[in-house]
């Protein structure tokens, strides 16, 4: 095998001076890499840049005291061409004399910036993706688990400091009939609209979902009974605006309960207060349809 020559080395070598950083050795690579105007009258601080000389002085030179070695420390390096380059170093300290082995880290601070444009990106998609599965098939609403998922910290925050939470259950009337009568498709644009004039309704705390078919689900945080009442008349006055192909009016029933604070403490709260809700919708229902009705625990179903 061929003895190693110095000429051989992929590295800087170099040696210095502790104190004066004057440069007392360097390896042919290191010339070649520094450019041919390079001389040993150098110093350190002259072929790194201006933060790695300030960094040398106050942080490496202590270190190197203090530990005789200092290994993959990063600094910049000044070519000959005058153009920054990203650097590891390993140093060890014998006496007065500084031993570098300096490897270029340009192909590692590639892959650096490109390991961190990957999770950029990942992170990017993931937010996309965590979005579209939120998210209904067919309106902008939340679908049904996204709708449980932001419920449940509507509660812990209630726990936290209690404010009242109302749930309201919205089922369009006769739906079944208006798809019969003017098509699905007809059906999917109502639902669409309908979507939309409730999102105009409820404010950002709010939660506003398609619980399934043409059933919504709407949490009213810091809303009580006597709030339910304007809120309730705006939406059914707004949901009247959505004409039929026949003309008729849209309508819809509704059906609520109010989240108390002795409510808090007991277990499946959302299955609890979705249960109460649709017995005041069932109401509504089996009489004029087209209005709000809400189960209060003390006076049972009352028509508001
Ligand atoms: P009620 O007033 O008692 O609520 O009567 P309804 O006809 O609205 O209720 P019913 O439960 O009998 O029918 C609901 C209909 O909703 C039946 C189903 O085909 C329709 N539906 C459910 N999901 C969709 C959908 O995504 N698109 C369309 N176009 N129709 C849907
Ligand atoms: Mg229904
Ligand atoms: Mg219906």
């Amino acid at each position: 095998m061929k003895e190693a020559v110095e000429e051989d080395f992929p590295c800087l070598l170099l040696k210095s001076d502790l104190e004066t950083t004057e440069i007392k050795w360097f390896n042919p690579y290191a010339k070649s890499f520094l450019g041919v105007e390079w001389t040993s009258e150098k110093k350190i601080i002259d072929l790194v840049s201006k933060a790695s000389s300030i960094f040398y002085e106050s942080y490496i030179k202590p270190i190197l005291l203090a530990n005789g070695e200092y290994l993959e420390v990063q600094i910049t390096l000044l070519s000959g061409s005058g153009q920054r380059v990203p650097a590891v170093a390993n140093i060890t300290v014998s006496g007065h004399i500084l031993y570098w082995a300096i490897y270029v880290a340009k192909e590692r601070d590639k892959l650096y910036q490109e390991l961190i444009e990957a999770k950029d990106q990942l992170e990017k998609k993931t937010e996309e993706l965590t979005a579209v599965s939120r998210r209904d098939t067919l309106t902008p609403l939340l679908n049904r688990r996204a709708a449980n998922d932001d419920v449940l910290k509507m509660i812990s925050q209630s726990r936290r400091a209690f404010v009242p939470l109302s749930f309201l259950l919205l089922d369009i009337d006769f739906f079944k009939k208006i798809n019969d009568a003017f098509g699905h498709e007809e059906g999917d644009r109502i639902l669409i609209k309908l979507s939309h004039v409730l999102l105009e309704q409820v404010r950002e705390t709010d939660v506003v979902a398609r619980w399934g078919g043409e059933e919504f689900l709407m949490v009213l945080f810091n809303t009580d009974i006597k709030d339910i009442k304007p809120f309730s008349e705006r939406l059914h006055n707004a949901i009247s605006e959505i004409s039929l192909p026949s003309g008729k009016p849209l309508t819809a029933s509704i059906g609520g309960t109010v989240l108390e604070k002795g409510d808090l403490e007991q277990p499946n709260l959302i299955a609890q207060q979705l249960l109460k809700a649709d017995k005041a919708l069932y109401e509504v229902k089996a009489n004029q349809r087209a209005h709000t009705r809400i189960y209060d625990s003390v006076h049972g179903i009352v028509k508001i």
